[in-house]
């Protein structure tokens, strides 16, 4: 006998009621396998088999006195067991055969040709066991499946092609706030938010109609509790063999906490932080929103820029914190004043903008601005100071001065400044005339930007007077432009220009240079020893070029410092107090001196100014001409005076047109004079000859 050992296993039950055919079934099967074979000859002994025992394949008699092989077939599929089953049969028809393989018969083989019969065992435990293997897989992938889908991080979630939930795992409950049981007995649709639902449902037609085959969207549920909850959706839609819908994979996470910080950055990126009014991008995009509704409705819409008169000095004597302070309170107060669907924004430090819908007649944004200006003087106590704030207003209307967001911006923005210049604490409505005067400084921007290659400036020199002996002290400098097409242009008309666009700079330079060159042909060429002093402009440059410039200006023109004297404006000083004060220090350092000019139109205290080293203070001539028959102005100076002098300032009175004049200052022993009583400013070659004619006070 040949050894079994090397033979692969083979676990046959036979259902058979001859013993005679079962023994040459196992002498045929001995030869290739190790075999182990159980026979049965009825339904409740095969039953009983396979109970108890595991085998690889079924072969059965087809008919038996007490049992058959449909019979038998029948036992196996009750049993739950999946083998392979062939039929040994002495008569098959072939009718019978197919029957037989329709009911589950894996093969079937006459007893006549058993040699049929091994290739057919060994097919079917071959196929048996690849689909054993199989299903072991499937099941595992399911259990798998099973504990991805119950405790995923995500929600997910079986949709039928209707919106019902077929299947929904935890985490979705626990996003939606439903029980799993009350939400299959619901719809997506159910669970949608409205708004939401137009385009998820576009989504589901489209990807039904197999024009996209998945898609993803942040939409909001509602959840039990009635409360929103923002998740991202992605659904996928998987098909029957026929290409039938069958029913939708949807995965779904909670994006409530990215929402709210996307919510959070976008008001960040589109508010402003103080006020929390919107900003200057979220105002563009209110204006052109209400220009559009403007449009449908047949309605006018108003534009007033606000910007506040002076903040800036607020700021600098009381302080950032003061000043951010009334700026929250100036807000809430504008938020007060306007409608629901009206817009007020916070521009820059010290701009607003109220946009006005819905505005039928003129008047009502006139209205409005007179609001603005009446909340603005409410006085406001911070800590402990009680503070009034005034701006100007600039209104522009829709259509009337522009039909988009930038021209009306820009046109309220030139009504504002109409307004400042019409002495502030006002508004002014945008005419057509304030375009034109655009036009016009655009026009004198271009022709002064070749006036100093021209040569049009020139300076004129304006005589200083020491009260005390009446002597002449110095000259202050003042810039004249020439210009060819327009005449004589005052500096007042031209300097600020010139500082928007930064050509004061080379202009200044200009100025520093031809000054300090002057003075010192006129100290070579005898004249006695004065000072000149020079105009330094609030945005002339960054003052710590200033000091290089100086230096440099001082060394080529071989001028001493001791006859040089800067006039500053306070606003200069106030615009950025450290840099400026160590700037001063080097200038003071230098012995160059150092006067405040215009001082007593801003905002800066006496007490304020010790921190810079300065030697003079010009009064400005405002305050001077009316001394005498303003009791105000008369105590202005009189206290400018007692406390310069309290801090060893040098005062020098501008505009002195008078002789009554004269006698106040005098009285009040202010020290420097300056104006036209003693002479208006001169071309440089008349000034050595009124020198020499000068006799004195
Ligand atoms: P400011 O520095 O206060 O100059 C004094 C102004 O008062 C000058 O006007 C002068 O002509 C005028 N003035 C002098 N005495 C009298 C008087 O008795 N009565 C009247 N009504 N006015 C008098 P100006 O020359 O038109 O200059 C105006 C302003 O332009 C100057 O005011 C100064 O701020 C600026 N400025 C002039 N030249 C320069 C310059 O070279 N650079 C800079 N940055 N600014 C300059
Ligand atoms: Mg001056
Ligand atoms: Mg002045």
């Amino acid at each position: 006998m040949e050894s079994t050992k090397s033979l692969p296993p083979l676990r046959v039950l036979l259902v058979e009621d001859s013993e005679d055919d079962a023994e040459l079934l196992r002498l045929e099967l001995r030869r290739v396998y190790k075999l182990s074979m159980d026979r049965v000859e009825s339904a409740q002994a095969m039953q009983r088999a396979l109970n108890d025992q595991e085998y690889d394949i079924v072969i059965s008699d087809h008919v038996m006195p007490r049992f058959s092989s449909t019979a038998a077939l029948a036992v196996l599929k009750a049993s739950g067991k999946v083998l392979p089953f062939i039929i040994v049969s002495g008569t098959i028809g072939e009718e019978l055969a197919v029957a037989a393989m329709k009911a589950g018969a894996s093969d079937y083989v006459l007893k006549g040709n058993l040699a049929r019969l091994l290739p057919a065992i060994e097919r079917e435990v071959a196929d048996a066991e690849v689909r054993r293997r199989a299903e072991h897989e499937a099941k595992e992938s399911e259990e798998r499946f099973r504990a991805t889908f119950s405790q995923a991080a995500v929600g997910i979630a079986q949709v039928a092609p209707d919106g019902r939930w077929l299947r929904v795992n935890q985490r979705l409950c626990d996003i939606v706030g439903y029980s799993e049981a009350e939400l299959l007995g619901k719809t997506f649709q159910d669970i949608t938010y409205a708004d939401d639902l137009e385009s998820d449902l576009e989504y589901v037609r489209q990807i039904l109609a197999d024009e996209i085959r998945t898609f993803t969207m942040e939409k909001r549920y509602i959840r039990k509790d009635g409360t929103l909850v923002w998740i991202n959706l992605t659904v996928s839609l998987v098909r029957a063999a026929d290409g039938s819908p069958k029913y939708f994979i949807s995965v779904i996470e909670d994006i409530t906490r990215r929402k709210a910080t996307e919510a959070q950055l976008m008001h960040l990126a589109t508010h402003d932080h103080l006020t929390h009014l919107p900003n200057r991008s979220l105002l563009q995009d209110r204006i052109t929103q209400a220009i559009a509704h403007a449009e449908r409705a047949e309605r006018q819409m108003a534009v007033l820029f606000l910007d506040l008169d002076r903040f800036k000095n607020i700021n600098d004597s009381l302080g950032h914190d003061v000043g951010d302070k009334l700026i929250i309170v100036l807000a809430e107060r504008l938020r007060g004043i306007v409608r629901g669907g009206d817009t007020v924004a916070r521009v820059g430090g010290d701009e607003f903008v109220l946009v006005i819908t819905e505005l039928q007649y003129e008047t009502q944004a006139e209205n409005i601005a007179r609001k603005v200006l009446e909340v603005l003087a409410e006085p406001e106590v911070v800590d402990g100071t009680e503070l009034f704030l005034c701006g100007s207003i600039g209104i522009s209307l829709y259509p009337r001065d522009g039909r988009d967001c930038h021209t009306l911006l820009k046109n309220a923005d030139a009504a504002m400044y109409r307004a400042k210049e019409a002495g502030r604490n006002q508004f002014q409505f945008f005419t057509q005339e304030m375009n034109a005067n655009a036009v016009h400084r655009l026009t004198l921007e271009n022709e002064l930007r070749h006036a100093l290659e021209r040569e049009e400036f020139s300076l004129h020199y304006q005589p200083q007077i020491d009260l005390a002996n009446g002597a002449v002290v110095g000259m202050e400098a003042l810039l004249r432009w020439h210009s060819p097409t327009r005449g004589m242009v005052p500096p007042a008309e031209f300097i600020p220009l010139a500082e928007e666009s930064g050509l004061i700079v080379p202009i200044g330079e200009w100025v520093l240079r031809t000054a300090c060159a002057q003075n010192k042909a006129w100290l070579n060429a005898g004249m006695q020893s004065l000072r000149v002093a020079v105009n330094i402009s609030a945005r002339q440059c960054r003052l710590n070029s200033l000091t290089k410039l100086v230096e440099r200006v001082l060394a080529d023109t071989g001028l001493d410092a001791c006859h040089l004297e800067l006039e500053i404006t306070e606003s200069l000083l106030m615009d950025n107090p450290e840099e400026s004060a160590s700037t001063l220090r080097d200038l003071n350092q230098m012995g160059i001196q150092l006067a405040i000019d215009d001082f007593g139109t801003g905002y800066s205290s006496l007490s304020y100014l010790k921190r810079f080293p300065i030697h003079t203070l010009k009064i400005d001539q405002s305050f001077v001409r009316d001394i005498t028959t303003d009791p105000d102005d008369a105590a202005i100076v009189k206290a400018v005076i007692a406390m310069a002098r309290s801090l060893k300032l040098r005062v020098v009175a501008e505009g002195v047109e008078t002789v009554e004049q004269l006698e106040f200052l005098r009285a009040h022993e202010c020290e420097g004079m300056q104006g036209y009583y003693f002479s208006k400013p001169m071309p440089t070659e008349q000034f050595a000859p009124w020198l020499d004619q000068w006799q004195g006070v």
